[in-house]
């Protein structure tokens, strides 16, 4: 059995229609497919419809979370995977609604100081190029980048303009961690931290902060994913084993957003399993 627990459609920033999604993850092999979008669930629907005999869907997102250090104060960014959770959750739906509210604001920042640097972004037009209440993203700007000819790809706009402490980086005001597992938890869901040790993306939680979150309810850790070398796998592993948690392995697919295809990093099915036994919130959905 081949599964893959993260990929994005264009419901938030992957280039996959939900539909293409769960289409190419049928040409990739795969049985299993998670659809875990950015701070929404509306590909859901569209993603089930598209299944064919033998496919699975499990429906998910991906939460933007963030950890405090309390002897600290310092903030870093986590995450977090969330899967089988009831989507109508009344206290879930608001906050991944003022989210989606808080990304926008924060693109058109971005946006804006583009522009005031004389370079070629419409701020008007890059938020115009979004559907409503979609969750703006950073690779949305890199592609408008690219439409200008300012970089020849979305990893170049990163590089140059887009990555964390880059002169265009703006900061959003994310749900405490603590938060969102207790809310994913209450509505029946599972959730698992993605890429933790991911380091080529900035500041990443300390091992203390998952011991911290494993007893707080956390479900389970991604541990291959493409962002992962080899020893950043082991290391998770070791972790996940000693906390008793699940550990799952993802591409992290986002069309031609990135170059990792669907399908590239897998999760074992005894681990699947065990993700799956934990989740009330809502079923899989089998095609
Ligand atoms: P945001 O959610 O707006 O902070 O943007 C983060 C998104 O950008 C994540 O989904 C990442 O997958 C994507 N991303 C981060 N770094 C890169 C990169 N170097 N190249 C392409 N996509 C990236
Ligand atoms: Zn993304
Ligand atoms: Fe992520
Ligand atoms: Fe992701």
């Amino acid at each position: 059995m081949r599964i893959d627990l993260h990929a994005h459609s264009n419901a938030s920033d992957g280039t996959d229609s939900p539909a293409e999604l769960v289409d190419a993850a049928a040409r990739a092999g795969l049985d299993v497919v998670a659809i875990t979008d950015h701070d929404t669930t509306a590909g859901w629907e569209q993603a089930a419809k598209a299944l064919r005999p033998g496919q699975t869907l499990v429906p998910g997102a991906e939460l933007s979370t963030v950890s405090v250090d309390p002897r600290t104060g310092r903030h870093v960014s986590v995450h977090l995977l969330a899967y089988l959770f009831d989507s109508t959750s009344v206290a879930l739906v608001a906050e991944q609604s003022r989210l989606r509210a808080e990304r926008r604001t924060r693109l058109r920042g971005m946006a804006e100081r583009m522009a005031a640097d004389g370079l070629p972004i419409d701020p008007d037009e890059v938020m115009a190029s979004l559907p409503a209440d979609a969750p703006a993203g950073r690779p949305h700007l890199a592609q408008a980048l690219v439409r200008a000819g300012k970089v020849v790809d979305v990893n170049q706009a990163f590089a140059e303009y887009l990555g964390n402490g880059r002169g265009y980086y703006l900061p959003r005001q994310d749900t405490p961690v603590e938060t969102a597992i207790d809310m994913i938890t209450d509505a029946g869901g599972v959730t698992v931290m993605a890429h933790p040790f991911a380091r080529s993306r900035g500041a990443t939680i300390t091992p203390e902060v998952l011991v911290e979150l494993a007893a707080h309810g956390l479900t389970g850790v991604e541990v291959d994913h493409p962002n992962h070398d080899e020893a950043t796998r082991a290391e998770v592993r070791g972790l996940a084993d000693e906390l008793g948690l699940v550990r799952t392995g993802s591409s992290d697919y986002h069309g031609t957003n990135k170059t990792i295809a669907i399908g590239a990093e897998t999760t074992d099915p005894a681990q699947f399993e065990a993700l799956v036994a934990r989740a009330t919130g809502s079923p899989l959905v089998v095609g």
